[in-house]
């Protein structure tokens, strides 16, 4: 017999199979030793009122066996000899892409600026002591794309692009735990999703496609109105003689939302696209265990069994959301940049959690009309300008930088100190690992952001006794929370509104916002090329 329950147990019971097991069997007064296996289905925490509970739903066997795997693994075959696809940038969306191309029975040709995941890791590690960023290889660029390092959160809120569990199967597929495909708030972790990633590139090379890393593509070529490939240049440092390369087929653009030099390009041949709003502030970072006591409502904060304790805000300013976003339990703040003179930080966190602060993105909703307001002597804002928003981005950046003391040490202010104006004499410790340096942020950052941070983390203290407070910091400046540019595309074809063979994808494109749609987005070019190439 196999039953599905709904539990709501408490934290002792929710986290050990073991436990869970025998609170089954109490409860439903049948006998321990005829379980053969408890499935989690699903799991998620209330810690609505002062007792924390976790509600589970579990499939139980009993006096049966459960099958091997947890789910249906995809059977990915050789497409050596099929037409091939070019897909630039090994994103979430590049990649989810080329395993849907094989998948359709179509040859990806994956073409990545950065390095491949793990030497890519030897070049975030010399940021701190270099104090300066690798423009080819960094948090935004790599094999992984910029989910590679983060916390690989899985949630979507977009349930209505396509089929985000099935990214989860497929990540389940290449070597992360199955526990995603049940938590509320899934995450595979900075430690695990490296390995996840290498085994998505073995897939692809079995099945006959091609990976070229340090390889950046560099224009497109054309037939007419048709792109029929990408060119590129081989920027190993290795590679002296043929560092010329072209690739054939149509392209999936993937290459997210850093790739300035891509969008310079394209509008600079006139390719269309479009200014975009994004949303920008700073990062926050509490120590872990303040918040822990928060949200759990309890001076013993998670106790022994609760996971680091996540949370989530938003609030309305003068028309605009202000929210906490990409929020990393027991994390880090990392240097996110991804070119020289420029200050950005982004957070991450490995997948138990442990870490001893807890930091979240706190950013301002910032639509194109609103640079109007923004007053910027360097910035002339031209409205028909599609890359208006980008660099106004690039001049927030490069303004953190100046502030930063023109290295990675990131500008920073205690988060009370930033709320009533005045300078913070000293900071408190930080996992940012470059180093922060103590900076008037309610001074220079544009008043519009700055006034409504303030606004909002007023609100969001007297909601929540303590967490408005000294003992937490404010670090600049968060900037890279989606694109600032849209490039345009069918919505029925995917291909870009006038250019045949170029299917705009992923986040970079202005399609999805985070790791799971990007690669939902993926999957739904692959498809519209393999509609394409059938016409
Ligand atoms: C530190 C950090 C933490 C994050 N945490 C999370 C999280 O927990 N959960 C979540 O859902 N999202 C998270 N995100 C956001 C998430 O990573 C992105 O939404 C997602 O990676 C977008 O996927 P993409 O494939 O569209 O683009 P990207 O991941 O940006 O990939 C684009 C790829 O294209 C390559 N590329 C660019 N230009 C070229 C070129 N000219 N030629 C060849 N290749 C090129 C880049 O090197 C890159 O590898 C985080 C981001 C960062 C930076």
């Amino acid at each position: 017999m196999i039953k599905e329950l709904q539990l709501r147990v408490t934290p002792r019971d929710g986290y050990n199979e073991q436990s869970i097991r025998r609170y089954v069997a109490r409860e439903q007064g049948w006998d321990e030793r005829t379980i053969t296996c408890v499935r989690t289905l699903k799991r998620s925490i209330d810690a609505r009122q002062r007792e924390v509970y976790v509600n589970l739903t579990v499939r139980v066997f009993i006096n049966e066996q459960p099958p091997v795997e947890e789910f249906e693994p995809i059977q990915y075959r050789d497409v050596s000899d099929r037409p091939q696809v070019v897909v630039v940038g090994a994103g979430p969306g590049g990649l989810f892409a080329a395993l849907r191309l094989i998948e359709l029975g179509l040859r990806p040709i994956v073409v990545e600026r950065g390095k491949n995941v793990r030497d890519r890791k030897k070049d975030l590690a010399r940021i701190r002591p270099e104090q300066k960023v690798d423009p080819e290889s960094n948090y935004a660029f790599g094999e992984g794309g910029a989910g590679a390092y983060s916390d690989g959160k899985l949630f979507t809120r977009s349930k209505k692009r396509g089929n985000g569990e099935k990214i989860l199967r497929v990540f389940c597929q290449h070597g992360a735990s199955p526990s995603i495909l049940s938590d509320a708030h899934p995450h595979i972790g900075t430690d695990k999703l490296p390995r996840v990633i290498e085994n998505m590139r073995e897939t692809i090379l079995k099945c006959g496609g091609e990976v070229h890393f340090e390889t950046k593509v560099t224009g497109l070529i054309f037939d007419g109105n048709t792109v029929i490939g990408a060119e590129a240049i081989n920027n190993s440092q290795l590679s002296t003689f043929n560092s010329q390369l072209s690739f054939s087929g149509p392209v999936i653009l993937a290459t997210g939302h850093s790739a300035r030099d891509v969008y310079r390009w394209l509008y600079n041949n006139k390719v269309e696209i479009e200014a975009k709003g994004l949303a920008v502030g700073v990062r926050l970072e509490h120590p872990a265990q303040l918040i822990d006591q928060i949200q759990y409502h309890s001076r013993r904060g998670r106790g022994d069994y609760l996971p680091a304790a996540e949370y989530s805000m938003v609030q309305q300013v003068d028309g605009r959301g202000v929210y906490s976003f990409c929020m990393c339990p027991g994390g880090f703040v990392v240097p996110a940049a991804s070119g020289p003179e420029q200050i950005v930080v982004n957070g991450m966190s490995p997948s138990n959690r442990n870490g001893r602060w807890s930091n979240s993105g706190m950013v301002v909703e910032l639509r194109p009309e609103d640079l109007e307001q923004i007053k910027n002597e360097k910035l002339k804002i031209n409205n028909d300008d599609g890359l208006r928003v980008m660099r106004y981005q690039e001049e927030l950046e490069r303004i953190c930088w100046q502030q930063g003391n023109m290295k990675q040490t990131a500008p920073a202010q205690r988060m009370a100190d930033f709320v009533n104006n005045r300078l913070s004499f000293d900071l408190p410790e930080s996992s940012y690992a470059p180093g922060l340096i103590s900076s008037p942020l309610h001074f220079w950052m544009p008043e519009p952001i700055r006034r409504r941070l303030q606004e909002a983390f007023k609100a969001w203290g007297r909601q929540k006794h303590g967490f408005l407070t000294n003992e937490a910091t404010v670090i600049g400046v968060e900037t890279r929370t989606s694109s600032p540019v849209r490039i345009l595309r069918d919505n029925d074809t995917l291909q870009h509104v006038t250019v045949q063979g170029l299917f705009p994808c992923g986040e970079g494109a202005g399609y999805a916002g985070g790791i799971v749609s990007a690669g939902v987005d993926g999957e739904r070019c692959a498809e519209a090329v393999d509609q394409y190439l059938k016409k």
